[in-house]
């Protein structure tokens, strides 16, 4: 079981940009890295350090994901947003979701209409996407890195994360 104080965390976000452009090499060989070992051992040390490290990050602080990210939205979740906003479905589809080119409905901005500042305006009713990302809880880790180290750079919770997993394997960078 892995403690749940770690190293310190790295959680200033210029700091994890800057250390992100050094180390996209690293990281492309630490991709290489981890399909080549096994997947549910990665597995459970990911969602290990995602227990340990998740708490330890104020997202109400970053809210980079939220100026990032396409957020697909379901017919429910709209219709909570509406509830919320006491507005007409129909109203709230006219001005906050548009249809992706896959014909799903999204949000119509990004960053997303319901940041302020650094945090959700609507956390109560932010979207199962919103609840879900990073994505650290869930299985297969390898096979999903690549989509994952795209917000290595932008998001405290996968860039800890990915640190000490490197730590974990004894990770030695070429
Ligand atoms: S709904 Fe809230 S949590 Fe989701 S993207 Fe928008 S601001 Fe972020
Ligand atoms: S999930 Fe990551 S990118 Fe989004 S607010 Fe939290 S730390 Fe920032």
């Amino acid at each position: 079981m892995i403690k749940k104080k770690l190293v310190p965390l790295i959680t200033d976000l210029d700091t994890i940009k800057h250390i992100a452009a050094d180390k996209e090499a690293e990281n492309d060989h630490f991709r290489i890295f981890l399909k080549q070992q096994d997947g549910k051992q990665v597995d459970s040390i990911v969602h290990q350090l995602n227990e340990a490290i998740t708490p330890q990050i104020d997202c109400t602080q970053c809210g980079n994901c939220c100026r990032s990210l396409m957020i697909n939205v379901t017919p429910e979740e709209t219709a909570s947003l509406a509830f919320h906003f006491k507005m007409e479905v129909a109203v709230v589809k006219d001005k906050y979701i548009e249809i992706s080119e896959q014909g799903k409905m999204i949000i119509n901005t990004i960053p997303c209409h319901f940041l302020g500042g650094t945090s959700c305006t609507i956390y109560e009713n932010r979207f199962t996407e919103c609840r879900e990302f990073p994505h650290l809880h869930k299985d297969n880790f390898t096979s999903r890195v690549f989509g994952l180290l795209m917000y290595y750079a932008i998001c405290p919770i996968i860039f800890n994360v990915v640190e000490t997993l490197k730590e974990k394997f004894a990770f030695e960078p070429s």
